[in-house]
């Protein structure tokens, strides 16, 4: 098999989201980016069944961007491991209320990998509705958006399906 086969579409639990809103808003509150990371088995229809909030050094959130290191990545890379889990996709807020875009450091921050995803949840993280959130593939070296109707077609949200939520200390590369 392909290290990186294409992925077709994305099942996302419901709960995913809401894990996802639970662990940024706290950030936004304060008023500071924060974001996640969801993991999967890489497949042509990968199902998100992991939530991963890195947390400690290596991780900065600010009233204008939000970034993990290497060594953050490294770390939940090592959690991800045994699980036998990938990284599908970065998922960050952002404050304002407007249409997401993508700034310089979201896209080095994203995962250079085709079909990665890049999601932006604007206001904060109040803002629960998945199709009004910014969607982003990697697709060809870059970041582009989905279009809506793309969107509709390759994400496809469940209201069933466990997911695993871990706060990672990427400092200890434990679990908090
Ligand atoms: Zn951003």
């Amino acid at each position: 098999m392909l290290p990186f086969p294409p992925i077709e579409r994305w099942r996302l639990p419901e709960v995913a989201c809401e894990l996802t809103l639970n662990a940024v808003m706290p950030a936004g509150r304060r008023g500071c980016e924060s974001g996640v990371l969801w993991l999967g088995q890489r497949d042509a229809l990968s199902v998100i069944t992991a939530v991963v909030h890195p947390i400690g050094e290596g991780v900065e959130e600010t009233s204008c961007f939000w970034s993990i290191s290497p060594e953050a990545y490294a770390a939940v890379s090592a959690w991800a491991r045994p699980r036998r889990l990938t990284l599908l996709a970065v998922a960050h807020i952002h404050l304002g209320a407007g249409r997401a875009r993508m700034s310089e450091t979201d896209r080095k921050q994203g995962l250079k990998v085709t079909d990665a995803l890049s999601i932006i949840v604007p206001r904060g993280g109040l803002e629960s509705d998945p199709s009004a959130w910014g969607w982003f593939v990697f697709d060809e070296g870059d970041y582009r958006e989905l279009e809506e109707l793309e969107q509709v077609r390759r994400i496809e949200l469940t209201s069933t399906g466990e997911v695993e939520f871990a706060r990672i200390d990427t400092g200890t590369q434990e679990p908090a």
